[in-house]
């Protein structure tokens, strides 16, 4: 039995591939994991302008919704060549029909048309964890990695296809979802939380 346990916890995202890995990695920690979609909760508008802002929105709206502790998480891919974005326009780069073959190829655009060789990218990960009545905590992780083209893949979600991790000569759309958890920016957020609620 792991030192914390939630009787019930909500996931403040509609994204579903977020929703499966965050759900997977809970696993040990809660015995029952609904998303926001399941709660009924509409999703904030993001309107920070960091990770760390839009995850506490997010985290603060679905807590007060349901009286439930939230975590929410705001992640996205930050490309070099393109000083820092998408970044928090991640999902946003994908237009109102989520279409991510659209957003890569824009990423891929935008960079080429640079003349860039730099193909340095990293994915972030911010994680918010409100427990009602206390204070919203938040826990960041990152992992860094090289832009590919053409996309390779059919596993994971977003731009998992475009990014090759440093040191794996897969992207993560190529990974097993179990490879990509054991090293990913939200796996890495989720092990900063895990270590600091064990205290
Ligand atoms: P938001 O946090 O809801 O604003 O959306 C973050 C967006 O970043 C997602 O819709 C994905 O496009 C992208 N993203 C975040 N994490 C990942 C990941 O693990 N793989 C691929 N894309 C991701």
């Amino acid at each position: 039995m792991p030192v914390i346990q939630f009787s019930k916890l909500v996931i403040a995202s509609h994204n579903a591939g977020k929703v499966r890995e965050i759900r997977e990695l809970l696993k040990p920690y809660a015995a029952e994991v609904v998303s926001a979609s399941d709660a009924g909760v509409p999703e904030p508008e993001e309107t920070g302008d960091t990770f760390a802002a839009n995850a506490i929105l997010k985290a603060e709206a679905v807590a007060a919704a349901t009286g439930l502790p939230a975590l929410a998480d705001d992640s996205g891919l930050c490309v070099t060549a393109l000083q820092g974005e998408p970044g928090i326009y991640s999902a946003r780069w994908a237009g109102t029909d989520k279409n991510f073959n659209v957003a890569m190829q824009r990423v891929w655009d935008e960079v080429t048309v640079t003349d860039s060789t730099d193909y340095c990218a990293a994915f972030v990960c911010a994680l918010a964890l409100k427990i009602p009545g206390q204070i919203v905590q938040v826990f960041e992780g990152r992992i860094t990695g090289q832009l590919t083209w053409p996309i390779r893949g059919q596993h994971g979600f977003g731009y998992d296809p475009m990014f090759i991790p440093d040191g794996y000569p897969l992207t993560f759309g190529e990974m097993l979802p179990a490879d990509k958890h054991a090293i990913s920016h939200r796996a890495r957020a989720f092990a900063s939380l895990i270590d600091a609620l064990r205290g």
